[in-house]
């Protein structure tokens, strides 16, 4: 037996083929539909078949097929409530892959179902209790308990980003003030780089930015810092402070086992985790001497495609 799992992007549809221990043997991916249920329930119902015939796997062999989506959902009707990027809302899947596809089909936020693929396959592997922090555009969460995922009462638990860890803080799209997401997210950093810069004439960000078309990104933030500039540190260092502030409060509610970051911002590297580790090692309640261990995701896109196909 195998399962199928597919990460429903706003871009990408991509379908994986895993084994039951979740090792991703394929992948196969299509430009999503956004706006058009029904054309994109074909495309990913193509897909499907297509990596099956692909490797002569017949359709009764796939014993679950996992959607991860950008949204809000209700995981016992298999229903995607609202479709961040997708331009559509209510939607089912449950008879989506019928009539050749006649296993349970199962669905789950991205983020969450990334965080059950480091779980399994990726960073978080030989761990109990897990947390991924993925540090992109907004910063997303999940949470897995005893090897599975906690989604709370409506299946919107793990939101992580919207813990506020400044009171009275920069608004947040979620409609509070001085959540970690609009800190700790790349447009957090960038958004805090923004601000120094106003005040700091003598950074070479400027510089970078009017060669870059007025756009100031993550990584232009983090060169710059490499390059020995004083703002891009100071800013570095307040976004690494914000940062470990919500994974310690996190870490003190939850004692996981380990805390994967992901994201672009991860990208960083150990020049990110090792501050992080410093600072939250500092703080958090501890009894053994060694801190919660804070490693890199290490699947990149394959987590959802993984953790979509285990759920
Ligand atoms: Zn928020």
């Amino acid at each position: 037996m195998m399962r199928l799992g597919i990460d429903l992007g706003g871009t990408n549809t991509v379908v994986g083929l895993c084994t039951l221990d979740g090792v991703l043997m394929d992948k196969i991916s299509a430009p999503t539909k956004t706006g058009d249920p029904d054309g994109l329930c074909a495309v990913m119902h193509d897909l499907c078949r297509d990596l099956c015939d692909k490797h002569n796997i017949p359709y009764s062999e796939i014993e679950q097929i996992g959607i991860g989506l950008p949204g809000t959902l209700v995981k016992a009707t298999c229903t995607l409530t609202f479709g961040t990027n997708l331009g559509m809302s209510n939607v089912c899947f449950a008879h989506a892959f019928e009539p050749e596809f006649n296993c349970p089909v199962n669905i789950d936020n991205d983020a969450n179902c990334a965080a059950l693929g480091e779980f399994h396959g990726g960073a978080g592997r030989g761990t109990r209790n897990l947390l991924m922090v993925t540090l992109g555009t907004g910063v997303g969460g999940g949470i897995v308990l005893e090897g599975k995922l906690y989604t709370g009462r409506e299946d919107i638990a793990g939101e992580i980003g919207h813990m506020v860890i400044v009171p009275n803080g920069a608004p947040c799209n979620c409609g509070r003030h001085g959540c970690l997401e609009t800190y700790a997210s790349a447009t957090g950093l960038i958004r805090l780089a923004r601000e120094a810069m106003e005040q700091c004439p003598d950074t070479c960000l400027h510089a970078m930015v009017q060669e870059n078309g007025g756009k100031l990104t993550a990584k232009m933030v983090c060169d710059a810092r490499d390059a020995g500039d004083a703002l891009a540190d100071r800013v570095f260092n307040d976004y690494c402070d914000y940062l470990a502030c919500g994974l310690t409060n996190l870490i003190n509610v939850f004692q996981p086992d380990a805390i994967v970051i992901g994201g672009g911002v991860a990208g960083y590297g150990e020049k990110l985790l090792m501050p992080l580790r410093e600072r939250v090692h500092a703080q958090q309640f501890k009894i053994a001497p060694e801190g919660t261990p804070i490693v890199a995701a290490t699947l990149g896109n394959d987590a959802g495609i993984i953790g979509a196909a285990l759920l």
